[in-house]
């Protein structure tokens, strides 16, 4: 069996990482478009990367959290298991998950503007310049930008084969990643979602799981560590 899991803000919720879009996520002290576009980089770098700064101090101080961990466990259940994700904070690969996708980049990685080559991280937050003369960014997909293309195109080569696809924790307003739970149903998977709050996607899950992933994934991977489930998980 085959299982892909997209994942969103909501997994590292618990971990004390704040989500976008939630009443006490990031937006709603800040404005997206001041400080995760290009146009706002260009306008204003030293707000942007200031706001980066902040945020990447913030999430160094967090550990995963039992969703994280749960899913490190989910891996062992399957004879094919990828974690597509859009979270930029690493805490999936810090418990210990392989074949993780970053769709949207990594906070802790910068690359050139202009040239797009990667760097070693910057530690504090006033501009730097590439050999080439374009500015250090962070290496995140910001409002506007494409994805990675390889990247995605491994999701969703992943995506189209999958018997399992399980999507926590994400509002799914966010496009192209907001397409892959839809390309799983189409392509013949089952597919369950996991969210406190219902989405868009709900309405199309065979099983729509509410509560936080915290709590539900480590319940999950109990049950079938007791032998529930097997038909959903034989690694055939
Ligand atoms: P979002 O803020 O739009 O949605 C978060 C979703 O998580 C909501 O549907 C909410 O109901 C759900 N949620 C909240 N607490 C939860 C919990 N404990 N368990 C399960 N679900 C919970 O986030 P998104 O859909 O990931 O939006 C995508 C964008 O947000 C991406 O661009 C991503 O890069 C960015 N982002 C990343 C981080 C991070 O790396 N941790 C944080 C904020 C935003």
């Amino acid at each position: 069996m085959t299982a892909v899991v997209l994942t969103g803000a909501g997994v590292s919720a618990e971990s004390g990482v704040p989500t976008f879009r939630g009443n006490d996520g990031l937006w709603s002290q800040f404005s997206p478009e001041e400080l995760a576009s290009v146009d706002a980089f260009l306008a204003n770098p030293d707000l942007v990367l200031r706001w980066y700064a902040w945020r990447r101090e913030l999430i160094a101080k967090v550990l995963p959290n039992p969703a994280h961990h749960a899913l490190v466990a989910l891996e062992n259940f399957f004879s094919r298991f990828t974690l597509v994700t859009q979270n930029v904070d690493g805490l999936h690969q810090a418990a210990g998950s392989k074949n993780v996708l970053e769709l949207h980049g990594n906070i802790f990685r910068n690359k050139c503007h202009r040239c797009g080559e990667q760097c070693s991280t910057q530690t504090d937050d006033t501009i730097h310049f590439c050999r080439c003369g374009g500015a250090i960014r962070p290496d995140v997909v910001w409002f506007g930008e494409m994805l990675p293309e390889k990247t995605f195109e491994i999701a969703v080569r992943h995506t189209r084969k999958a018997d399992i696809f399980l999507v926590i924790g994400t509002s799914g307003l966010v496009y192209p990643a907001a397409s892959l739970p839809s390309l799983a149903r189409e392509s013949g998977a089952l597919l369950v979602e996991i969210n406190p709050e219902k989405t868009d996607i709900s309405r199309s899950a065979d099983y729509y799981l509410q509560g936080k992933a915290g709590e539900l994934l480590p319940t999950l991977v109990r049950c079938l560590q007791q032998g529930v489930f097997t038909e959903f998980t034989s690694k055939t």
